[in-house]
């Protein structure tokens, strides 16, 4: 016994020494048992070491770096108690008889052995106190450094978690802290492979682990742990699978796959780290997608409130119209954009609107939604819709004032399903924000016409031609203007009623009509004297054109009246005033009533004195 006293102070020492190591450096069980195997091989004649590790019901060999290789054993744990054993009675997989087995033991519980195969010349082990000696030492290393173990991974792990909560509370990069969660994972489960099963589509880079959920082939423990967001784990053969959802605090947002071989079968703390971290990546999806939500919400009213500003500063139609297609081109990009205007029994499309909407073609897509429209649809959303020119997708929202359709937005895509249905919601709130504003402009541009127009003629009034002289002389190169006069036109009212009279100017203001161009304004000069003004026309189209009217006038009035004309002109050469135009204009009429009527008479502007105006061709 004595002499054995320093053979175990040598173990004694060696087991120290392998806890210290373990407690200063990184811990692994392969350092320790390494360390161990390597004591009782230096100094205490032993041939072989192994360690078993018992892993639900089965034993494992513990092979370095890699899985440990199954090998049963169901008699030898029932014989191990809490004493070390020598097998006596036969030779197993790698264990011989004369081996001593020496339990290891975490808070009473039974978690492998090291099989000890000693030397023939081994002495000690002939003495069961040194065998007791050794196993109690050897159980004791064993639990502690168990226990420093378990405290080093959940150290890591905490930090793991630590990491990636700190990452999903510093920014809100939903890419990043998935990323970061599936780093953590492999690093702390580096036996097990993760993937994120997605929902859709969530604006996650690529290069990261990512699959998307199919519904129609996806498998059953998939589909589960989706629909109900409840942890669910798939037991194959060899292989299992642990779905855990990703969770956030308003829907599922996916899943969180775990995968690995079935000796590693996922124990309970794995579990519930791999839970948090899917709840994180939860949260972290369910941020991203708010973050996105609300930041598209605060576009949406800045351009909403940017459109309702900009169109009620006072813009004139063309300008708004084409403001409002600006935004609706930014917001929905479509490839086409039409706004159709209600003008009596017309459907006219507007300035702003793409040139499409002119052809053909596009207005088998205006007729489509007109239909839908008085069909009592409040605005029409069609995703997938089959009309010839082979636009998929088309928003239309009506614009009503005063409970009457005054027109509609249209906007086309070439795509099916361009069109979210927040884009929908967006593109009505556009068009209903804008209605007003339009719809007065509207009816400005409506009453500044009626204003502008003679009503019972319908030719412009006095003061609209003298604005258009005006502007014309300041800005062109040259003008003519004609005054006209219906020749005894008292006679005309005398003996056909002042009716009769009426039709008769109304006849002529139509010959004037059919003159008017962009250049020209004809106007209701004064009871039966009407005029007519031609920007950039040469005195001579001038006369050409007042003589073919004066003709016209004769054969298309009824009863016939004849007309005087007095014409006069102005050019750049000569800068003039519209008060010396009507002036040398009305001299000119002046001429033609007293020469015998029914002629036309002008004034050459260059003429120098007014005095002796008349040059009369013809
Ligand atoms: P002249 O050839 O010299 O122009 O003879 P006139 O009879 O046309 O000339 P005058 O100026 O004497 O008469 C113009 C008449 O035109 C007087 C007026 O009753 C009539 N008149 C003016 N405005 C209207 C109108 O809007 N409707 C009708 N029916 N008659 C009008
Ligand atoms: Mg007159
Ligand atoms: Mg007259």
């Amino acid at each position: 016994m004595d002499s054995l006293k320093p053979f175990m102070d040598r173990f004694k020492a060696g087991v120290f020494d392998i806890l210290a190591h373990s407690m200063s450096g990184e811990i692994s069980i392969r350092s320790w048992y390494r360390q161990l195997s390597n004591l009782l091989k230096d100094h205490f004649d032993v041939e072989e070491t192994f360690y078993l590790y018992k892993e639900g019901d089965g034993l494992y060999e513990y092979i370095e770096k890699k899985p440990g290789r199954p090998i049963g054993g169901q008699w030898l744990l029932e014989r191990i108690g809490n004493e070390p054993y020598m097998i006596m009675d036969r030779d197993e997989w790698m264990l011989k008889k004369g081996d001593i087995l020496i339990p290891c033991y975490e808070r009473a519980e039974l978690m492998g052995f090291i099989a000890v195969r000693t030397l023939p010349e081994a002495g000690w082990v002939k003495d069961p106190v040194m065998i007791s000696v050794l196993a109690c030492d050897t159980s004791v290393l064993y639990q502690n450094v168990r226990r420093m173990l378990v405290t080093a991974t959940e150290r890591k792990r905490y930090h793991e978690l630590f990491e990636v909560t700190e990452a999903f509370n510093s920014h809100m990069n939903v890419s990043e802290v998935l990323a970061k969660i599936i780093h953590s994972l492999e690093n702390t489960f580096p036996y097990y492979t993760f993937t994120l099963i997605l929902s859709d589509d969530q604006g996650v880079e690529k290069g990261l682990p990512i699959e998307y959920i199919d519904y129609q082939t996806s498998n059953e423990a998939l589909m589960h742990a989706f629909v109900s967001s409840e942890i669910t784990i798939d037991e194959q053969e060899d292989h299992s699978s642990m779905y855990s959802p990703l969770k956030g605090k308003q829907g599922v947002y996916g899943l969180l796959k775990t995968e690995g071989s079935i000796n590693k079968a996922l124990k309970n703390h794995e579990i519930e780290f791999i839970k948090v971290l899917s709840t994180t990546a939860g949260n972290a999806l369910e941020n991203a997608k708010l973050y996105e939500q609300s930041r598209q919400l605060i576009d949406d009213l800045k351009l909403i409130n940017d459109l309702s500003h900009e169109l009620n500063a006072n813009l004139n139609l063309n300008e708004m119209m084409g403001y409002l297609a600006n935004q609706i081109k930014k917001a929905l990009k479509p490839d086409q954009t039409g706004f159709v205007w209600v003008e009596g029994e017309e459907w006219k499309t507007v300035e702003g609107s793409s040139a499409f909407f002119d052809t053909d073609e596009g207005k088998v897509y205006i007729e489509n939604v007109k239909q839908q429209l008085f069909d009592g649809t409040d605005a029409v959303y069609m995703s997938d819709c089959d009309l010839e020119a082979g636009y998929r997708s088309l928003i239309a929202v009506p614009m009503i004032h005063h409970k009457q359709l005054k027109g509609f937005c249209v906007v086309l895509h070439k795509d099916s399903y361009a069109f979210s249905f927040e884009m929908y919601k967006l593109f009505k709130s556009i068009v209903h924000h804008s209605a007003l504003a339009l719809v007065n402009a509207m009816l400005r541009v409506e009453m500044q016409e009626m204003i502008n127009r003679d009503h019972m003629t319908g030719l412009y009034a006095r003061h609209y031609l003298d604005q258009f002289v005006e502007e014309s002389i300041k800005r062109d190169e040259k003008g003519v203007f004609i005054l006209i006069d219906i020749d005894n036109f008292k006679k005309v009212n005398d003996t056909y009623g002042h009716q009769v009279g009426d039709q008769v100017i109304i006849q002529l203001a139509g010959q004037l009509r059919l003159l008017e161009k962009e250049n020209s304004v004809g106007a209701r000069w004064g009871g039966e004297e009407l005029a007519l003004y031609f920007s950039n026309m040469s005195l001579k189209e001038g006369v050409a054109l007042t003589e073919k009217l004066r003709q016209s006038v004769q054969e298309m009035t009824d009863p016939s009246v004849t007309i005087s004309c007095g014409v006069a002109n102005w050019n750049r050469s000569k800068p003039d005033l519209m008060i010396n135009l009507v002036r040398r204009a009305d001299v000119a009429l002046y001429q033609a009533k007293n020469s015998g009527k029914n002629q036309v008479v002008w004034l050459n502007g260059d003429a120098e004195k007014l005095d002796h105006p008349k040059v009369k061709i013809n």
